[in-house]
């Protein structure tokens, strides 16, 4: 196995250190270096740092402190690697860390982060998945199982000085326009809880205070959340400061497309075996703003879906003009209603929407007014038969069994 260049002990709160950092900034030193064409492993802590438990209650979800995440390994330099080069990174392995076989999922409080679907699940709630070998099921969410599709929700490079401003002006600019919205639209800088790596003293300060948040996904990549950027995957990172700066966390075991839950995938600290290469003034070689990347040879194989359809027009009946958004949570919401038939929860349905290998697409964005997508649930993850027939649905759960749930204070 290549060398480790960053562990993490999951006993050890995040902020002790110093090669994991939660804010994006090029000030953010190196944690280590190397050259194009090596592999190296780095271990990360699950996205909270630890903050959620193994345990069967969702107080940690309603009370987790979201201006602190995510931690990220890194930032990794690469030797040679100069602002309008491509990092290439081939994701070569991806696993949970061996005392840590377990992760979990989670909706957040609407008044705590909130999700796709807040309205409709405004508390706190969370189920834990049990990871065996490459499969995972959980104690909270009864009669599936699956394989994992393991990969990064969030990795990229650091930005440069100009890059980061561009990010903070239009974000804060943004929540001006709503500036009390629950949830708030975007999340500003915020330096109480910034962990800028090794960065000490003043240029710490200064740092803390512009550090972009992690929370979206932006030109870099960062917290883009796709599941086929799985292990096995090669992915072509634009470059902006000398050494790239690579940084990844936030590990997903499984993840439904949209991470629709928030809270998030299947999440998990784990590691991540990868090679860096670069290519020399890629970005305008290609012409590349946003990272690309090819999808890993191995995927599960899950090739019989239900798939529900979803509008444009929304819960209260009320058009939008060709409105993705409100499409796919139709979809979402269709196929939280069917899964009821069969014993789910509301909230069993929702959190396999997140975490399972759904599939979500953009099926049409031309028939004005309405916008289709579509939401693709395997129908052999399931331990029972989810198709519809002319008997109508088994009650296969008899909903002894059911995800915590935490009030708001
Ligand atoms: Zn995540």
């Amino acid at each position: 196995m290549a060398e480790t260049l960053i562990k993490v002990d999951l006993k050890q709160s995040p902020y002790e250190n110093d090669k994991v950092h939660n804010r994006w900034h090029p000030d953010v030193p190196m944690a280590c270096w190397v050259k194009p064409g090596d592999d190296f492993v780095l271990e990360t802590y699950d996205w909270t740092g630890g903050y959620i438990k193994n345990d069967d209650s969702a107080d940690d979800v309603r009370d987790v402190d979201l201006t602190t995440v995510h931690f990220l390994s890194g930032p990794v330099g690469v030797k040679g690697a100069e602002p309008g080069d491509l990092l290439v990174v081939d994701l070569l392995d991806i696993g949970a860390k061996p005392d840590s076989q377990w992760g979990f999922n989670g909706f957040f409080s609407k008044q705590n982060g909130g999700g796709f679907l807040t309205d409709h699940f405004p508390l706190a709630q969370k189920s834990i998945w049990d990871f065996h070998g490459m499969f995972t099921d959980s104690r909270h969410v009864p009669g599936v199982r699956y394989a994992g599709l393991i990969h990064p929700g969030l990795i990229g490079c650091l930005p440069d000085p100009k890059l980061l401003e561009t990010w903070n002006r239009r974000e804060i600019d943004f929540i001006a326009t709503d500036p009390d919205r629950v949830p708030g639209l975007a999340n500003p800088p915020f330096a109480a809880t910034a962990h800028m790596g090794a960065l000490q003293g003043e240029a710490r300060a200064k740092a803390a205070a512009e550090g972009a948040r992690t929370v979206p996904p932006r030109e870099h990549g960062g917290n883009c959340d796709i599941k086929d950027l799985s292990r096995g995957a090669k992915i072509y990172f634009p470059v902006y400061v000398d050494g790239a700066g690579l940084s990844v966390g936030d590990l997903h075991f499984s993840q439904g497309d949209g991470e629709i839950t928030f809270c998030g995938a299947i999440e998990m600290a784990g590691w991540v075996h990868m090679k860096v290469d670069l290519i020399k003034g890629g970005m305008a070689k290609y012409g590349i703003k946003n990272p690309i990347f090819k999808p890993s040879p191995i995927t599960p194989k899950y090739d019989d879906y239900l798939i529900f359809e979803g509008i444009s027009v929304d819960e209260a009946g009320k058009q939008h003009y060709l409105d993705v958004h409100i499409a796919y949570r139709q979809a979402c919401l269709n196929a939280i209603e069917y899964l009821k038939k069969f014993g789910y929860s509301g909230a069993q349905a929702y959190s396999i929407l997140g975490t399972a290998p759904v599939q979500g697409h953009i099926s049409g964005v031309v028939d004005i007014p309405n916008a289709c997508a579509t939401l693709w649930l395997p129908t052999d993850i399931f331990d029972f038969d989810i198709k519809p027939n002319a008997n109508g649905p088994t009650k296969f759960l008899d909903g002894s069994v059911q995800m915590p749930i935490s009030p708001d204070k």
